[in-house]
């Protein structure tokens, strides 16, 4: 197994000087060196082929003891140092200190066809930043991360990849619901990759300790390696990069709004500085569509991260990293003006995005309203989200009453599409047919539009947990069935019509399917 290994992480920003795997406040560095944990029997479960093309590897590769060694961290790879990245953040609104990687170890960083990796396993044992606990992952979060963010990358949302999943061999301790039932599960292992792995709260915490010195080393390192095209790095360059950030981040949630994703727990420790999805825990996808909803059961009463807030937070998020960036730039108001600027590119390219949806494509100033209508019939009944956008492409302006027709398989209680629902829909589409009369594209390519950006398949949060019960009786096939699946969410593939269909009755208030917590 060769790969062409280009630390630089490790090599330019300030280590942790000690090398003791104890816990403790680590400052003046961005990460303390580590080593895994050996794993009691480690097995492959899955890799992405593409993943591995990215990373100069091959299929042979991918069999090799080598691979199954290195990616579970029961051997380290020549002339690599593994380490765990130190940052903090605010969770749910509060400022927590020092987190880090308290069950993430960075193996090393790769260069391949003029792109760089930074490889990560999730799970791989303590660090310096476990806090209370114990440095693992169970093999139902795991499945979860690695379905969800090859899916993700296969819907064009900017995320985080991963490269492979393994069993540990090792048994891990959880209370998954935090109700005092503690049971032991299957431990596994995820080696996910991104060009970086910087959040928002690693700047953050430099700043909270006013370590300006150490804040500088880094954004100018973050700068140099991600944000090159900005030059330079001076007072003017931090806040293009803060902008760059900005426009990064407020695309990636544009995405997420677009495909129904709801990240579950957007603290500013799990925001990329890349803008991209990371840290795939209590996530979920709106089956019925409802601004209200959050998988998290820990964010159950005031549902901070809600689906329909995941763009007020990311303001909220980005507010917090202007603040620590505050330190270095001393001025606020070139951040300020930055910052005034995210409610209205918010609102423009979220109307874009619903308009894509919609298959408008001659801006109109009422789009606003009949979007906002939609989102209010929506919510009427529950509606399916992504069989609804999927189906609307067949709607026809020249046949407005066939509209609830075209759509009906996205209602989950048809008997409840009556009297005022059914009256409002009626309008509704309506007003839409009369909106399509003004686009000038002809319905097949007005279709074929509507569904490059209308997924069709996405990761239904019961087919995971269905694909985690058989992973638990050592069954992966439906973990592969759902892999290949995901890579052509918006094609037709009619041979995996049945993963077309509303949420099965079973699985409205299960346990892993919609209602999950963080222990993972
Ligand atoms: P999260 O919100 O899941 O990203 O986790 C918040 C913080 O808790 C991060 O610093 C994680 O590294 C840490 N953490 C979560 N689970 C574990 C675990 N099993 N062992 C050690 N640290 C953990
Ligand atoms: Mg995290």
């Amino acid at each position: 197994m060769q790969l062409n290994i280009k630390d630089r992480f490790n090599k330019e920003l300030p280590a942790d000087p000690i090398l003791e795997n104890t816990r403790r406040q680590v400052e003046k560095a961005c990460f303390s060196y580590v080593t895994p944990k050996q794993t009691a029997k480690p097995e492959l479960l899955h890799v992405s082929p593409e993943m591995l093309i990215n990373l100069g590897l091959t299929q042979a590769d991918a069999k090799s003891e080598d691979f199954l060694n290195v990616f579970t961290g029961n051997s380290v790879l020549p002339n690599t140092k593994p380490y765990a990245m130190c940052y903090g953040g605010h969770q749910f609104g509060n400022w927590a200190g020092q987190l880090g990687d308290g069950r993430a170890i960075n193996l090393t960083e790769v260069e391949h066809n003029n792109k760089h990796w930074a490889i990560q396993l999730k799970g791989a044992g303590e660090t310096p930043y476990s806090r209370t606990a114990d440095g693992l992952a169970v093999l139902r979060s795991s499945v979860r991360e690695y379905l969800c963010s090859e899916a993700m990358y296969h819907l064009g949302v900017p995320t985080t990849r991963a490269l492979s999943l393994s069993l540990s061999g090792d048994n891990v301790l959880r209370d998954m619901l935090y109700d005092g039932n503690a049971a032991y599960e299957k431990g596994a292992i995820v080696c996910r990759v991104a060009p970086s792995f910087l959040r928002f709260g690693s700047y953050q915490l430099l700043a909270a300790r006013q370590d300006k010195e150490t804040l500088k080393t880094l954004v100018d390192y973050t700068i140099k390696h991600h944000f090159s095209h900005l030059g330079t790095p001076s007072k003017d360059t931090y806040l293009q990069f803060f902008e760059t950030v900005v426009n990064d981040t407020l695309k990636m949630i544009v995405d997420w709004q677009r495909v129904g994703f709801v990240h579950g727990v957007m603290n500013t420790d799990n925001l990329s500085i890349l803008g991209q999805t990371i840290d795939y825990g209590p996530y979920g996808w709106l089956e019925g569509y409802d601004n209200n909803w959050t998988p998290n059961t820990t964010d159950r009463q005031h549902k901070r991260y809600r689906f329909g807030s995941q763009l007020d937070v990311g303001l909220w998020n980005l507010l917090q990293l202007a603040n620590a960036l505050l330190l270095l730039i001393e001025e606020a108001e070139g951040l300020e003006i930055i910052l005034n600027s995210y409610r209205e590119k918010a609102a423009t390219q979220y109307l874009e995005m619903m308009r894509n949806k919609l298959g408008l494509f001659n801006a109109e100033e009422n789009d606003a309203q009949l979007v906002s209508n939609l989102e209010e019939a929506l919510q009427l009944t529950e509606t399916d989200m992504t069989i609804f956008f999927r189906n609307l492409s067949r709607f026809s302006a020249k046949k407005p009453s066939e509209g609830l027709e075209v759509t009906t398989d996205a209602f989950y209680v048809l008997d409840e599409v009556t009297d005022v629902i059914e009256k409002q829909w009626n309008t509704w589409f309506k007003s839409y047919a009369e909106r399509l009369q003004n686009e000038t594209l002809s319905s097949e390519d007005r279709q074929a539009k509507m569904n490059s950006v209308n997924p069709k398949y996405v990761l239904r949060n019961y087919m995971s947990q269905l694909s985690i019960d058989d992973a638990n009786k050592g069954d992966y096939k439906l973990i592969d069935d759902l892999f290949n699946l995901l890579k052509k969410p918006y094609d037709e593939q009619p041979e995996n019509e049945k993963w077309f269909a509303k949420r099965p009755d079973w699985a409205r208030n299960k346990v892993g399917c919609s209602m999950l917590s963080c222990s993972s």
